[in-house]
């Protein structure tokens, strides 16, 4: 068949193995999941109250304007209703953007390594790629403007950076939108954006009325604890949230998420609390790093990217064989580290217990190398 030529040299996504998997096949009873930086404390108490009083509506499609949802997100960021966009995750924004700005004989620029989900729908629908290496975990913004050209329609930014942690302050970001050219669509992932704390960090909201080139994407899957509901939705100004709307499936987001997102959303004391969870379970984790002389870039997300100095899939795979799903970063473009999920204080400590055993294990090979 006709397949796009594109098509053929991508391979689907790899799902990081379920828990059932791992516990069958080494036999063990308690696993620990942290490998796709989901809220170890799951959602908003709020949230299953919300869904217990709505009641059973299956055969009936979803409301595809989420008109009610809307409501709460436009007020809780005090944007516009016609500003917002709702999808299936924020990885069907990402899908939606490409749909209808990337093609045969358009470019797209992201940085080297990012979100891998920018540069995979940019290959199905045929566009040119420009990938800029990270320098030092960050976004090297001067060669992405540099990068441009007269053929490029979107450029992707995500801040805080999946897998490095790493964010953009204002005073970087603020010129870098002054520069790029206003046909071409900036897209900030802000999925991790709730967990920030850098003072610098750019509140990127009141830029909408100065960048109609902007959109902001965020999610509900991280720090609100809603990831199997497949929520998150993009923010810009009404003209580019009207260009993208034809190309959004009809009942794209379903009544559970939307009942479960407005909860979420006004509660946000418990985002508060996951934050400072998060903030306290980093510092752990740098100081394990530390004692253990070991190299990390400090993180702005709910994760941490982990330099062993060794393969990243060996330690993916010691981990595993005691209960602890991390991220080799074979896959994700740094080799010898492992990107881990900040868990829980218990989660946290027995994470790192066993990143500990692993390092003895090593010290000790290499001893056994020395003497011989
Ligand atoms: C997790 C993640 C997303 C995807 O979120 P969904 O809303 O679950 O689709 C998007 N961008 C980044 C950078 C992420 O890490």
């Amino acid at each position: 068949m006709k397949w796009k030529e594109q098509l053929l040299q991508l391979t689907p996504y790899q799902p990081g193995k379920s828990i059932d998997e791992v516990k069958k096949q080494y036999g063990l009873d308690k696993i620990v999941k942290l490998a796709s930086n989901e809220n170890p404390f799951g959602c908003s108490d709020k949230v299953a109250e919300a869904l217990n009083q709505s009641p059973l509506t299956f055969p009936l499609y979803p409301d595809g304007y989420a008109t009610d949802l809307r409501a709460a997100v436009a007020e809780h960021l005090k944007v516009n209703e016609d500003q917002l966009i709702f999808g299936n995750g924020s990885d069907e924004i990402i899908q939606m953007i490409s749909r209808s700005l990337l093609g045969k004989g358009t470019n797209t620029i992201m940085a080297e390594r990012t979100f891998p989900q920018y540069k995979h729908n940019a290959i199905v629908e045929g566009a040119d790629i420009k990938e800029i290496p990270l320098i030092n975990g960050e976004h090297d913004l001067d060669r992405m403007l540099e990068a441009m050209d007269e053929y490029t329609s979107v450029v992707w930014i995500c801040n805080p950076n999946n897998p490095t942690g790493h964010y953009i302050p204002e005073h970087r970001l603020l010129p870098f939108l002054e520069k790029v050219p206003k046909d071409v669509l900036v897209v900030l992932d802000e999925a991790y954006c709730e967990y920030v704390d850098a003072p610098d960090y750019c509140d990127t909201i009141p830029l909408l009325k100065i960048f109609p080139n902007l959109i902001i994407l965020r999610t509900f899957s991280k720090i609100y604890g809603l990831a199997s509901l497949r929520i998150g939705y993009g923010i810009s100004c009404s003209d580019t949230i009207r260009a993208l709307e034809p190309v959004r499936e009809p009942f794209n987001v379903n009544r559970t998420a939307q009942a479960a997102a407005i909860a979420a959303i006004n509660d946000q004391s418990y985002v508060e609390y996951c934050m400072q969870r998060n903030r306290e379970g980093l510092e752990l984790f740098y100081q394990f790093c530390f004692e253990n002389k070991l190299e990390y870039y400090p993180s702005q997300g709910n994760f941490l990217l982990i330099d062993f100095n060794t393969d990243g899939n060996e330690v993916f795979q010691f981990l595993l064989e005691k209960g602890y799903i991390v991220r080799s970063g074979k896959a994700l473009g740094f080799p010898t580290s492992v990107r881990v999920t900040v868990g829980s204080k218990e989660q946290n400590e027995g994470v790192m217990k066993v990143m500990g055993e692993y390092l003895t294990f090593k010290a000790t090979c290499l001893e056994g190398v020395k003497a011989q």
